[in-house]
């Protein structure tokens, strides 16, 4: 029997070692016994980190979709699979049983091939977080067609580079969304866009918010009516275990983005794997990811490791501010909840407003409780800990990328001991390393450098879109034989990990390497700050000096800055030491974040250095105005 669900720590430490030892023996147990196959692989594993190329499950045939709907419809029939609630609390949630998304996917399939889409196509999915999202996905997969999803958020001409570099056929869209109080119009947007794009044929749209939308002749056409036109069944493409099932673009919080691309049986095998141990999935949990399907942590753990598992998964439309800032709460105690994922940056927005709103709601239901994206600060750890979890439900701080397909670095909630700011321990299979600036591994405990992985796991991604070339750059040259991951890490005396920040992001302040999220933590504990970013900037003698942009709370109160400036110099000294004393500190009303949340310090960074003329890749940008009143105040 294979240790498809780990139950204590013991285990999992045995379980670990397994998987490390014989990583192939391992795999294949998993694979053999909790997943359908057409055809079993000849091979468990092939791979060469110098080319680089990997390949896992060689020679198996599948369809993802078998394994996520067909092979539940014998047990779990009536089984609410995914569960949409939308923008408006007074609109009715609705349950999509698995035979009812099994015969929705279906349909879906069944257009996609009418027009045209056939096995290895691409098509880009830019709708709303409405179900016909990830309808639209699973039905791609039926077929064998590739998707790109592009979160529904992103500007028309961030839309066209995405569109353009996967040569998209076909495009499909909604007439526009809910997003709190606000509607988007999200067909205009994809009609910009398509101005500078050749590839798409077809454009299918789903009617979401009923605004008049201009439909292109000969190459628009609204869903509903194919949908209910076509057939209910319809066979799964056979699916080599190497075939494309997806590209997703990363989130650009560095450059440009990268179109990573996702097979399909190793992607499978180990998304499925971690969704059931990562959040101690049992039968009729209700399990909630706040996330956007159009970013990695939405395909991993909302579409294909719940539904992998026969999950009920929770597709909430909306935005945690409206009606206001309770609504993550209502929606737990509305759907009892058991577990709950989401983004620091949540958590801090949620923070600023106190507890009030949490208190209103019944949170019992919650089980486990989750933090993907960026470091999670202490402060926001203790806030989510106390106040929603009530010291009750364990915290997993999720490190991964949208390279990595699925969860890396985690605490197992109810087996690791957890510690504010770590990740805790490798998940099952993977091999962490931290490395020197020469490339030396850095064995043992309490040691801090570049984190890097060793060995393949079965959802690494295997290319980029296009470009193998910038892969093997990106992620295979830094060190000989070693995934790099870009990210900066440290293991304390028990051998847990803490995520430090992005290596691009380390600054050498007198020959020493500062991460940013420790420093970021020491400033956030500061009663005041509500958020901060930390970024170098060039000095006579030090050779890099620290700029500090920090948002304070909305307390109502003035506060005298200069004091303040002190106290956060203050406890930064006690935290981590004089080294990392702030030279300069700007108070600023947002800093800028990318579509997915997440601070985008390569901005700041120019701003501190005076560089404002390049400022690189902003089409990623989720509040450009932020940046002008943060060039307008610098100092
Ligand atoms: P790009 O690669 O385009 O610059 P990105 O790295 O933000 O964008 P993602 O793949 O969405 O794109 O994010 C992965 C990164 O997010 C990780 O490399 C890490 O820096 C950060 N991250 C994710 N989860 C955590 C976590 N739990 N703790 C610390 N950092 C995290
Ligand atoms: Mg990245």
């Amino acid at each position: 029997m294979s240790n498809y669900h780990i139950k204590h720590l013991e285990e999992y430490f045995q379980v670990y070692r397994k998987s490390v030892r014989e990583p192939e023996n391992f795999w294949e147990e998993i694979a053999e016994e909790h997943f359908i196959w057409r055809k079993k692989w000849d091979k468990v594993l092939e791979w060469d980190f110098t080319k680089p190329e990997i390949k896992w499950f060689k020679g198996a045939q599948l369809n993802i979709t078998e394994n996520c709907i067909d092979r539940h419809l014998a047990t779990r029939a009536n089984k609410t699979a995914i569960l949409f609630e939308p923008n408006h609390p007074d609109e009715k949630a609705e349950h999509i049983t698995y035979k009812q998304l099994s015969e929705r996917v279906y349909q879906f399939a069944n257009v996609l091939k009418e027009n045209g889409i056939q096995k290895g196509d691409r098509v880009c999915i830019y709708v709303p977080m409405i179900p016909e999202l990830a309808i639209a996905t699973l039905a791609c997969a039926r077929i064998g067609a590739i998707h790109s999803v592009v979160f529904a958020g992103f500007s028309a001409s961030a839309l066209a580079t995405r569109i353009n570099d996967a040569d998209c056929k076909m495009v499909i869209t909604a007439d526009g969304s809910y997003r709190g109080s606000k509607t988007i119009d999200l067909k205009g947007i994809v009609d910009d866009a398509l101005e500078n794009c050749t590839c798409v044929e077809t454009v299918l749209v789903a009617k979401r918010i009923n605004s008049d939308i201009q439909m292109k002749q000969g190459r628009d056409q609204w869903l509903q009516p194919l949908l209910d036109a076509a057939s209910k069944e319809c066979q799964a493409e056979t699916m080599d275990a190497e075939d494309p099932l997806f590209i997703l673009y990363t989130s650009g919080s560095t450059g440009m983005p990268k179109g990573m691309v996702h097979t399909t049986a190793g992607y499978m095998v180990y998304t499925a794997y971690t969704f059931k141990n990562a959040f101690q999935y049992r039968e009729n949990d209700v399990y909630w990811c706040t996330a956007d399907i159009g970013w990695i942590t939405g395909h991993s753990y909302i579409v294909y490791g719940p539904l992998a598992n026969g999950a009920t998964t929770v597709l909430f439309e909306g935005v945690p501010s409206y009606p206001d800032f309770g609504r993550f709460w209502q929606i737990v105690e509305k759907h009892k909840i058991n577990q709950f994922y989401t983004a620091p940056t949540a958590i801090r927005a949620l923070a600023k407003h106190g507890t009030e709103l949490v208190d209103k709601y019944d949170l019992s239901s919650l089980k486990v409780l989750g933090s993907v994206g960026e470091p999670i600060n202490e402060e926001a750890w203790h806030w989510y800990n106390d106040n929603v979890g009530k010291k009750n439900s364990p915290i997993i701080d999720t490190w991964w990328q949208t390279e990595t397909g699925g969860i890396m670095i985690t605490p197992i909630p109810y087996v690791t001991p957890t510690k504010p700011t770590y990740a805790t321990l490798p998940f099952i299979g993977i091999q962490p390393a931290l490395m020197d600036e020469n490339g030396e591994e850095l064995k043992g405990n309490q040691v801090e450098g570049r984190l890097c992985i060793k060995h393949p796991w079965p959802s690494i991604a295997r290319t980029i879109w296009g470009n193998h070339q910038r892969y093997k750059e990106t992620y295979f040259s830094a060190f000989e034989n070693t995934y790099f991951t870009g990210d900066g890490a440290l293991r304390d005396e028990v051998g847990y990990y803490r995520i430090t920040g992005r290596v691009d992001d380390v600054i050498i302040v007198s020959g020493h390497n500062l991460g940013t999220a420790p420093i970021e933590d020491a400033i956030n504990e500061h009663p005041a700050v509500a958020e901060s970013a930390i970024v170098g900037f060039p000095h006579e003698i030090k050779g890099s000096a620290l700029y500090g942009y920090v948002i304070l709370k909305d307390t109502g109160e003035s506060r005298n800055h200069d004091n303040l400036r002190k106290e956060i110099n203050q406890a930064i000294s006690e935290k981590i030491g004089p080294i990392a004393k702030l030279d300069k500190i700007q108070f600023s009303e947002g800093l800028p974040k990318t579509r997915s949340g997440k601070i985008m310090r390569r901005i700041l960074r120019k701003i501190a250095s005076d560089d404002m003329g390049n400022l690189g890749d902003t089409s990623t940008l989720l509040n450009p105005e932020v940046v002008q009143n943060i060039i307008d105040d610098r100092l």
